[in-house]
């Protein structure tokens, strides 16, 4: 008989010690949560500020009337995969207008964004083929590449200096050569400085991935991400991203211009072995992506938040992540004790951010991890403030 405690003693002690010290942490419970910014938790109102709800989509009238809609017309659910049960009008209706915004020929959608990550990589790199990631990806990236069994070659953090070594070594390995980077990453907020990856094409052959995950929607004056902010968006060959951040819902996608993408629902086992997403998330999504284009006046408002939020903690003092301000403001804390001691005190207080450890963050890397939400008053930016002067500093 396998004995879970036994095999995850060490994973059991640190529970233990989460749940000592208050609230199981990683099991965190809301209730009443009534619109973006506002919950309750053990029956206490809570300031969300750290939900990914980048857009405030979740809460939006036209995207809930859509899924209303959805439910009332196609059901609940799909009940299995577009492989074996057959797509909805809906899911297509999605990748075209994803494939639009984003101004590529072919997008795919997928039920989560980590199932993106599985099934892009996975297809694209196999036996034999070399994948190259920044040690700071996010753990579906890892896993992709661990299901792809292609060689893994990790490089320093947005490093392009590091990787040119890797390929340099490399350069004439048999197999096909996958580069993933992701656009603003999760735990600091700081950007991929794209134009020296993609400097790197004119000397190494590969095929650039890049994850927009946490910069769809918010970055770029359209949105369309990072890739668009820095101007190289024709460089990147495979953009993947995710529903539940700024468009407030559940899924992912991927896209690209190359005809050959069009293989990927033969092959992807995420894709092909998992059940396709219910209809009302994909009407939100629908509804949701239409209003990045309609109300570009969230990106600036999510900008002038999150530049306000950035300062005032600054100013208190507190060692922030990144120098460069984006909607991921995280405060480094210095050991693992102190910090879920602080993330109470902060829920204490009625302030909910996200606690961030390793292996969600480099090795010895403790975080309060903010996110900023257009749907965020200044006056909640504030009171962000002042309880982490109470509470942190
Ligand atoms: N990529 C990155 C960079 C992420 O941060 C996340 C989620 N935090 C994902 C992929 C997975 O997305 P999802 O939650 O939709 O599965």
């Amino acid at each position: 008989m396998i004995n879970l405690n036994e095999k995850y003693s060490a994973i059991k002690q640190k529970t233990n010690i989460f749940i000592e010290k208050g609230i199981p942490v990683l099991r965190l419970e809301l209730s009443d949560v009534t619109n973006p910014t506002r919950a309750k938790c053990n029956g206490k109102d809570i300031l969300l500020a750290g939900t990914n709800n980048y857009m405030g989509c979740t809460f939006d009238e036209e995207c809930i009337k859509a899924g209303y809609e959805a439910l009332h017309n196609y059901g609940t659910g799909t009940t299995g995969s577009r492989a074996a049960n057959g797509g909805y009008d809906l899911h297509t209706q999605l990748e075209k207008n994803l494939a639009h915004y984003l101004k590529r020929k072919y997008c795919s959608i997928f039920t989560t964004g980590y199932q993106a990550n599985l099934a892009v990589i996975s297809t694209y790199v196999t036996k034999g083929d070399k994948v190259f990631v920044d040690i700071d990806s996010h753990a579906s990236i890892y896993d992709g590449c661990r299901l792809s069994g292609a060689e893994i070659i990790v490089f320093k953090h947005n490093d392009a200096q590091d990787l040119a070594k890797r390929l340099e070594r490399n350069k004439d390995a048999p197999g096909g050569k996958l580069v993933i980077l992701e656009g603003l990453y999760s735990m600091f907020g700081d950007r991929a400085p794209l134009h020296d990856f993609v400097d790197l094409k004119q000397k190494y052959d590969f095929t650039l991935l890049l994850d927009e995950a946490h910069s769809f929607g918010i970055i770029g004056e359209n949105g369309r991400g990072l890739a668009e902010e820095q101007g190289v968006e024709e460089h990147i060959d495979l953009i993947v991203g995710t529903f539940s951040k700024s468009l407030g819902s559940i899924g992912g996608f991927a896209a690209s211009n190359s005809e050959d993408f069009n293989l990927l629902p033969y092959i992807a086992r995420p894709y092909i072995f998992s059940a396709s997403q219910c209809p009302s998330s994909i009407a939100t999504t629908i509804e949701a992506l239409k209003q990045f284009e309609r109300k570009p006046e969230r990106r600036k408002r999510s900008k002038m938040l999150s530049e306000k939020l950035h300062a005032g903690l600054k100013a208190l003092g507190l060692n922030i992540a990144c120098d460069v301000p984006s909607p991921i403001v995280a405060v480094k804390i210095a050991d693992e004790n102190e910090l879920v001691k602080k993330w109470n005190d902060l829920l204490e207080n009625g302030l909910y951010v996200n606690i961030a450890l390793p292996p969600g963050t480099p090795s010895g890397t403790y975080l309060l991890r903010c996110s900023v939400s257009s749907a965020h008053q200044e006056s909640d930016i504030e009171q962000i403030i002042s309880i982490f002067q109470k509470c942190v500093v």
